[in-house]
């Protein structure tokens, strides 16, 4: 570490501690694609000596349900990973949401937005562009200046530009906001935050050092990091792991069939999840055993990282 000398005294310059998260939407059970994500992001805060978090995103509140959310809590517990400290709700968390949306409004950062979903579409269709039919709509800036007499309805993130970073696996990444996703939404027409306010006020507000989520996410990180430029807040590293297909090679979902964890026997969910990291097998017959077996086999494959994505 490097130690910086000042006339008066003498300290030492330290990393901060490794903070890390799980983050799931309270919308169902936990299934085998999001133990994945749950697994690495504790392996990777254990291999690093940190502490490792459970945040319910539970904004999207007609989707989410307090019994899911117990449900998950149960099928982490039993897997053994437990949050270190406590558990945080997003549903609880408007105060701290609002603020950093009206520091954004008054600086001119964000911005009111009177368009509907069939106005943007409507947009598109008269130049002729057309979307695929899941696809996301790229904001086409309609209310950058004003609302043009229309009731504002959503609150949307100016963006521009380029946003580059480097996912600790899958290596360097740009995505140009201006021109693939557009000026996003923080706050919607119905009233909710949005999940991109939320998660960068959260990871910021609980000291977050490292997102580790799964590889859906990851196109979601150019726009959470020109947030957390937008609100000086320091960007976390990230990793984003791979996913778990369905027979129909979209990534595992409750519409795709996946099934719930099964509890009664947590070793063989936890070694199908290693799998899938692309961790050995290991014979230990208990969950604590086998979780401090996972965290040596995860250091040597973050150690493989780390070769790939250095310059
Ligand atoms: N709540 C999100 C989900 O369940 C994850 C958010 C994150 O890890 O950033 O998909």
């Amino acid at each position: 570490m490097p130690a910086v000398h000042t006339a008066a005294t003498t300290t030492i310059a330290t990393a901060p501690r490794y903070r890390g998260r799980f983050a799931p939407s309270p919308t169902g059970p936990l299934h085998a694609g999001s133990l994945v994500a749950a697994l690495a992001s504790w392996l990777d805060a254990r291999a690093h000596g940190g502490v490792w978090l459970l945040r319910i995103e539970d904004v999207d509140t007609p989707r989410c349900s307090p019994a899911a959310a117990r449900t998950i809590q149960q099928q982490l517990d039993a897997c053994g990973l437990r949050s270190d400290e406590v558990v945080v709700w997003q549903s609880t968390r408007s105060a701290a949401y609002d603020p950093a949306l009206q520091r954004l409004l008054a600086a001119g950062l964000a911005y009111p937005c009177g368009c509907t979903r069939s106005a943007i579409e409507a947009h598109w269709q008269a130049l002729g562009v057309v979307h695929q039919p899941d696809s996301e709509r790229i904001y086409p800036g309609t209310c950058r200046n004003g609302l043009h007499g229309q009731p504002a309805r959503a609150v949307r993130l100016r963006v521009d530009g380029p946003i580059d970073w480097t996912d600790r696996r899958l290596g360097p990444q740009r995505q140009d906001l201006g021109r693939e996703v557009g000026d996003f939404v923080l706050r919607r027409a119905d009233g909710l935050w949005a999940y991109q306010l939320a998660v960068v006020v959260d990871d910021a507000a609980q000291g977050i050092t490292q997102v580790v989520r799964g590889e859906d996410l990851a196109d979601n990180t150019a726009r959470q990091i020109a947030l957390q430029r937008a609100l000086q807040l320091p960007s976390p590293g990230y990793l984003h792991t791979p996913l778990v297909r369905a027979a129909d090679g979209r990534k595992l979902s409750k519409q795709n069939g996946a099934q719930a964890l099964d509890l009664r026997d947590p070793l063989a969910a936890l070694q199908a999840a290693a799998a899938v990291l692309g961790l050995p097998e290991l014979s230990s017959r208990t969950v604590p055993d086998w979780l401090a077996g996972a965290v040596a086999g995860w250091a040597g494959i973050i150690a493989g990282f780390a070769t790939r994505s250095d310059p």
